[in-house]
């Protein structure tokens, strides 16, 4: 990532309510490569799926904006508090109890941002929207600027693989890469490739708190599936396989929808 495209998903992150007057807005300058008709898309997938990998690479691959509200609301737990939007330190309470952050600042914080959305020309939105009436808020926004969704890109794996990944799964305490034990081991157990740092199993990546995550998700996202089927977006994409792979049969997916008259 160069060191530009760098400062302009710093300031993605941090939005105009941290710190930056409405009328000084800095405009998003991550724009896509051919602005004609761009990649509007909503990545949905249970945690482990490898969603957030297909985020990063969808968004090289299409040049486009990748807004994750999970990734704003841990930038925003590292801002000093003077740089807290009042929407960021409303989330960041809920987030510290473990809830999901209730629509209403999820959605003040997205529209802190939705000058990038509007603008842009294309985006990946991973982590939102949640719920339908974060989905119905984001339909409504977009209908006022005339512009649609392209797909919306829902990522399938079965529960036994999705639990055998997260459990193998392991983080550097102190740069955060991830490896699995099976798929993707460090070269020194237990110690990072990148930093050195000693490499941790996440409490919520341990198989008890799997479930009770997976069930969480299936419970909040089902009628989100259901929504965006009945509006003809939806493409679902087996997760299996390399990330490359994956993202070769989401290209290919998404191509078949715009093909079939959805973009
Ligand atoms: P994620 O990285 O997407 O799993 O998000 C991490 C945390 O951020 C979640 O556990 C929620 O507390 C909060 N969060 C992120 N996106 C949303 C959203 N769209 N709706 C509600 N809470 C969210």
């Amino acid at each position: 990532m160069s060191a530009s495209s760098h400062n302009d998903r710093l300031q993605w992150l941090q939005g105009p309510g941290a710190g930056v007057r409405p009328d000084n807005r800095v405009k998003c300058s991550v724009v896509p490569a051919t602005g004609k008709n761009p990649w509007r898309l909503v990545l949905l997938g249970a945690p482990g799926v490898g969603k957030g990998t297909q985020a990063e690479l969808l968004t090289q691959r299409l040049n486009a904006c990748h807004l994750s509200t999970g990734d704003v609301f841990r930038a925003a737990g590292k801002l000093r508090e003077c740089e807290q939007s009042n929407a960021m330190k409303a989330a960041l309470e809920f987030m510290r109890r473990g809830e999901l952050v209730p629509d209403a600042t999820v959605w003040e914080m997205v529209c802190e941002r939705s000058h990038c959305l509007l603008q842009c020309g294309g985006f990946i939105l991973d982590g939102f929207p949640r719920t339908i009436a974060q989905a119905e808020s984001l339909r409504k926004l977009m209908e006022a600027d005339h512009i649609a969704l392209s797909a919306v890109v829902n990522y399938e794996l079965p529960v036994s693989e999705i639990v055998q990944r997260l459990s193998g799964r392991r983080t550097c305490e102190k740069c955060k890469s991830v490896f699995n034990v099976k798929e993707r081991p460090p070269q020194v157990e237990g110690v990072c490739d990148r930093c050195n740092g000693r490499l941790i199993q996440r409490e919520d990546d341990r198989p008890e708190a799997i479930t009770v995550r997976l069930e969480a998700y299936e419970r909040s996202t089902a009628p989100l599936i259901r929504f965006y089927e009945n509006l003809g977006l939806l493409v679902p994409v087996v997760a299996k396989g390399t990330p490359d792979e994956i993202l070769a049969r989401t290209m290919e997916k998404m191509h078949e929808l715009a093909k079939s008259g959805g973009k």
